[in-house]
């Protein structure tokens, strides 16, 4: 058994059957990311001592016959995500040194289903980019070709997955940031609706799009991240209180009669021909597999762009006021209160300053109704698409990204060719809907890409089940 290779849900069936024990996968991985990960770099601080604790914690309740959902099961959690006792650094140097004293509600139900975690993977600072490569820390590489960048924010999570650093990992996505890496290392990557999840201990980009998301190698996979991880909870008042339902069991392969909507807009110019063509066979699959294929339309789609670039900057500047060293993170020595704060401040990188000025501009007086308001009376457009969408069809298809990893560099220089590789995923973050990236072939260079299926709000089950069809079917 070589178990590095198992998914996470074969390797929880080889624990319960006593085939393996945590402490040795545990190790096993650990060994493997000092190997591959000097390469990779997706992890920006390993939890060695606490993960191996945790399995030896979690062999015993093997032992006394315990079932916990992910009872000794080593995942990844995204740097953005508090635990107890281990740095969090969102990214950035001004978390540097950063130990939160408890932990988000996702780690606490990690830990409750028995899961081991193994560390905290790398993101662009605050989750503002689309490449890894706004890490104050150093750029993660796409483990299909270690010259391209896995995508982000929560490329390090991705990056972690595909590489088999861990059988599943946390992200967060507010803009794209699970869905567009998971297209380019080839996994799977869920962006739950906004609020399924607690976000109650992840640190805040923009609180009206954020929400935390899972990676798995499989759809079965991330499906059982997000069993354990989803939930109410009071400490997060945009937290929804319906009950979770179950999503594992939802994974039956029979998509006959889905209504799978293919809107027009996500089919442009600027779109690589091999992404258009894996994206269109795997929509004819869905088609043989029993679906009913439509052609639909979401007009708004173009100013999802810019609307997103509104309101995702405005609600950054006011989450960033935070950092002012006398709170989290370390503190600049300075003259005086002011100086220090403003020395303090300066160890935001270039793109956390570039939102913050973008953001305060839209917000100030004069210019709020010319910007962010009238950006949130767009946003209402761009959700309405949705919901009329969502009348004639049960899910959308599109492609996750107009294009495959693109090169450490190439797009590092110019924030507004970076902003484009969200352009497929934005929308359903200002909408109430939800979404995920399925791996559905390779383009000539041999680099995976995603098909998004994205589904009308809580509809999760449908979209995890649609791409588990298509998953077994490409077996
Ligand atoms: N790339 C987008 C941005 O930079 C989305 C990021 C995200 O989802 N966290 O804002």
């Amino acid at each position: 058994m070589n178990l590095p290779e198992l998914s996470l849900t074969e390797l929880r069936q080889a624990l319960r059957q006593g085939e393996t024990s945590s402490i040795e996968v545990t190790q096993a991985m650990l060994d493997r990311i000092v190997e591959q990960d000097n390469d990779i770099k997706s992890y920006l601080t390993l939890t060695d001592e606490m993960a191996l604790e945790q399995a030896a914690a979690a062999d015993q309740r093997l032992a006394a016959g315990e079932q916990s959902p992910l009872l000794g099961v080593p995942i990844a959690i995204k740097d953005i995500i508090s635990m107890a006792g281990a740095p969090t650094t969102a990214g950035s140097k001004i978390l540097e040194g950063f130990i939160p004293p408890y932990d988000a509600f996702v780690v606490q139900k990690l830990k409750e289903a028995g899961a081991v975690i193994l560390g905290k993977t790398n993101t662009d600072e605050f989750a503002m980019g689309s490449s890894t490569e706004n890490s104050a820390y150093f750029t993660t590489r796409n483990p299909w070709d270690l010259e391209r960048v896995p995508g982000g924010s929560s490329g390090g999570s991705a990056a972690a997955v595909a590489a088999n650093m861990a059988y599943g990992a946390l992200g967060t996505d507010t803009g794209g940031s699970v869905r567009q890496p998971a297209s380019f290392c080839g996994v799977v990557g869920l962006r739950p609706t906004y609020g399924r999840i607690s976000r109650w201990g992840v640190v805040a980009f923009a609180s009206s799009l954020d929400q935390v998301g899972t990676f798995g190698r499989t759809v079965a996979d991330a499906t059982a991240l997000f069993q354990v991880t989803a939930g109410y909870d009071r400490r997060d008042s945009t937290s929804l209180n319906v009950p979770v339902p179950n999503y594992e069991t939802a994974l039956t392969g029979d998509i006959k009669g889905l209504k799978v909507g293919v809107p027009a807009e996500y089919f442009i110019e600027g779109i690589e021909p091999d992404v258009e063509t894996a994206v269109r066979n795997a929509i004819a699959k869905l088609e043989a597999l029993g679906a009913e294929i439509h052609e639909i339309s979401l007009p708004h789609t173009r100013y999802a762009l810019p609307v997103y670039y509104l309101i995702a900057p405005a609600e950054a500047s006011a989450n960033l006021g935070r950092y002012d060293g006398v709170r989290y993170g370390p503190r600049q020595p300075g003259s005086d209160m002011i100086d220090s704060v403003k020395k303090t401040r300066s160890l935001f990188g270039p793109e956390a300053k570039r939102r913050i000025m973008l953001g305060t501009y839209a917000l100030s007086a004069g210019y709020y109704d010319e910007y962010y308001g009238r950006a949130l009376k767009v946003r209402t457009l761009i959700k309405q698409d949705f919901l009329n969408a969502f009348e004639q069809v049960d899910v959308i298809a599109c492609p996750a990204s107009p294009t495959t990893a693109f090169k450490i560099g190439d797009r590092a220089d110019d924030p507004l060719s970076m902003y484009l590789a969200d352009i497929f995923t934005l929308s359903l973050n200002l909408s109430a809907s939800c979404g995920l990236s399925v791996p559905c072939g390779f383009d000539s260079k041999g680099l995976p890409i995603g098909l998004q299926l994205i589904g009308n709000t809580l509809q999760e089950a449908t979209i995890l089940n649609a791409a588990f069809a298509y998953e077994q079917a490409n077996k």
